[in-house]
Parts: C-alpha cells; sequence; structure tokens
C-alpha cells in the first residue's frame, strides 16, 4: 500500500474546489484550524472525515460501522466500507467506500469535491440563467425499452416527459424534445440534437427492469466524474466526457432530484448515482438520466402507467429544476443610483 500524508489548509482545499468564498480572509490560526488532512492509498487520495466535519461546522459521530456528521440544517450518514451514504435521508452513491485508517474515518477528495461539497455549499457550483431545457424520452419506435406486462416503457417515458414539458412550460421555460410522439432518434440524434441547441439542462426520462421483481425505487444518475467509478462498478473513468464540465451542477440537481422524488412517491430510494450513459455523458450541459421506477415491480409499474403518479414525477422534478434555477442564479447587478 503506498501512502503519504500531507495536510491542506483552507485555502488549498478552496482552491481544489474551485470556491469562490470569504475564507481566504481568515487568520492564520484559523486557517490551521480548519486544515484538512489529505492521505494518498493506492492512489486514491483521501480526506479526513474528522477535518470534514469540522469544515462544515457538523458533529461528528461513531456508531459501530456508522458515521453520522450532523448539525440542527444538516445530517450526513455514511457507512465504513460502504458506498452508499445518505444526505439529509436521501441516498447519495459515493465514488470510493468509506474506510478507515490508523484509527481514521477516510472520505475520497473526490467524494468531497465532486458529490458532497455542491450539495452542502451549492454557492460553489458556477452561476448561470436557466432558461433552456431539453427532456428526453427515453427510447420509442422500434425499440419499446423494458416492459412490464403491458406497460411499455417507451410510453411511459414520453407521457411523463410531455407532462413535465407542460408544467415547465407554464413556468416560462423554453422546452425542446428529443421525440414527442412514438418515434426512434437514435442516441446519437439525442445528443447531437441537444448539443446544437446548446441547453441549460438536459433531461432523460427512464424506466427500470430487473430481474428480482421485489425491487422498486428510484434512481437518478449523472455522468461519472473523471477519477470516479461509476455506482455499478469499481473501474475508474479516466477520460473526461463533455458533461463533467458541469460535475458540480450534475451533482446538485441530481440530488434535488433524488430528493423530490423520493418525497414525492411511495416507493425505495435507490440513490442518486453516477454512470456515464451515452445521452448524459456526451451532452454538454447539466445532465441527468432518472429511472421513474421498476416496471418489472407490479406496484410501480401500476403506478408509472397512471395519470397521478405521472404528474407527480414530473412536478417533482419540476418543482427540482427551479430549486436549482434559483440556487444558481446569476447576482443580480446592483442598480446605480442616478
Ligand atoms: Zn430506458
Amino acid at each position: 500500500m503506498q501512502k503519504t500524508v500531507r495536510t491542506i489548509t483552507v485555502i488549498l482545499a478552496c482552491l481544489l474546489m474551485s470556491a469562490q468564498t470569504a475564507l481566504f480572509a481568515q487568520t492564520a490560526a484559523a486557517k490551521r484550524q480548519n486544515a484538512i488532512r489529505v492521505i494518498s492509498l493506492n492512489r486514491v487520495q483521501f480526506l479526513y472525515m474528522e477535518d470534514v466535519a469540522r469544515f462544515y461546522g457538523l458533529k461528528m459521530a461513531v456508531s459501530g460501522k456508522t458515521i453520522t456528521l450532523s448539525s440542527k440544517y444538516s445530517r450526513l450518514v455514511f457507512t465504513n466500507d460502504g458506498r452508499v451514504a445518505t444526505i439529509n435521508t436521501v441516498g447519495q452513491y459515493l465514488a470510493f467506500s468509506i474506510r478507515t485508517y490508523q484509527g481514521h474515518v477516510l472520505l475520497s477528495l473526490i467524494d468531497f469535491q465532486k458529490v458532497i461539497d455542491p450539495i452542502l455549499r451549492p454557492g460553489t457550483i458556477p452561476r448561470h440563467v436557466v432558461r433552456k431545457i431539453v427532456i428526453d424520452p427515453g427510447h420509442g419506435g422500434k425499440d419499446p425499452g423494458c416492459q412490464g406486462g403491458v406497460v411499455r416503457e417507451k410510453d411511459v417515458n414520453l407521457q411523463v416527459s410531455l407532462r413535465l414539458a407542460d408544467l415547465l412550460r407554464k413556468r416560462g421555460y423554453t422546452v425542446y424534445m428529443t421525440r414527442q410522439s412514438d418515434i426512434f432518434p437514435t442516441l446519437d440524434q439525442r445528443v447531437n440534437a441537444a448539443n446544437k441547441i446548446k441547453p441549460d439542462l438536459y433531461i432523460s426520462l427512464h424506466c427500470n427492469a430487473t430481474a428480482n421483481p421485489a425491487i422498486d425505487g428510484i434512481e437518478v444518475y449523472c455522468a461519472t466524474a473523471t477519477g470516479s467509478a461509476p455506482s455499478d462498478s469499481k473501474v475508474i473513468s479516466t477520460k473526461p466526457c463533455p458533461a463533467n464540465a458541469y460535475d458540480l451542477e450534475n451533482a446538485y440537481l441530481a440530488y434535488h432530484i433524488q430528493k423530490r422524488l423520493v418525497s414525492a412517491i411511495k416507493t425505495s430510494d435507490r440513490s442518486a448515482r453516477h454512470k456515464r450513459f451515452k445521452v448524459i455523458a456526451d451532452t454538454a450541459a447539466p445532465s441527468i438520466l432518472v429511472e421513474m421506477g421498476f416496471l418489472t415491480n407490479a406496484a410501480d409499474r401500476q403506478g408509472l402507467a397512471h395519470s397521478q403518479r405521472q404528474m407527480l414525477t414530473a412536478t417533482a422534478i419540476a418543482n427540482a429544476i427551479e430549486e436549482y434555477k434559483n440556487a444558481v442564479a446569476p447576482k443580480t447587478p446592483r442598480s446605480i443610483a442616478p
């Protein structure tokens, strides 16, 4: 095992995070107190969790394998050796398992930078206007997607997409769709169309399927960050994809869509996840793919075929987009007195 230990101060941590914070103005003593130690194990950089807790002003508690960081406002729960955390009760996949080293709990630097920090400090996300949104109803035409009984994924995807488009247009967004009927654009056509439009957000809607009919729930995906492993693998993605220019935006939006969906719909929280599905990896915009439920599960299938759950799903996503839009809105310039 290769290891090196070093210390990063808040200034370095901020540089690593590209954060614009007032912390630069801290005194030297305060900087030392806020230092986050970094250790490299098998060429992956980890941070001391106790330092991360202090950085955010959170209290850290360890009970068996469970590590909790909490304050009046936030609660992060991690499991030693585990890749699934919860942030304010919302499931979140990490790139690397939580581990301990010489009695210290460790969180990977990339999970801190690309997952935890944009959610806890949305002020670090680049400001931008959210006006143009591309909605991508998965599959279509000759490609039915997955199927549960008589319910076809391509139909559910389109029905929810049309509801979402309608809600967003009523709220003033300009909405484009990669298909508005039962046709089959290829993945390349979907990506190329989106990249021509240069949207502010790209949302792809899908339904899930698996061999075990007991499995239900919602998964929200964004592209795996470079240097991270996707949620279904331990193989690190070494080359960037176009959506990686928006890793912070993706993390924040995925978290809020997952949060809104699991609180609106009675089904399992299968966590916000990372995977480079072509449509969300190759689109040059903050891009999210939503797996709205399992068509192989009876309750999810019945719900997804029904207008009530379709509307709840569309509304939850629209509300999360609105929350994102407000969080990243450019600061309004101060008016100049005449
Ligand atoms: Zn699909």
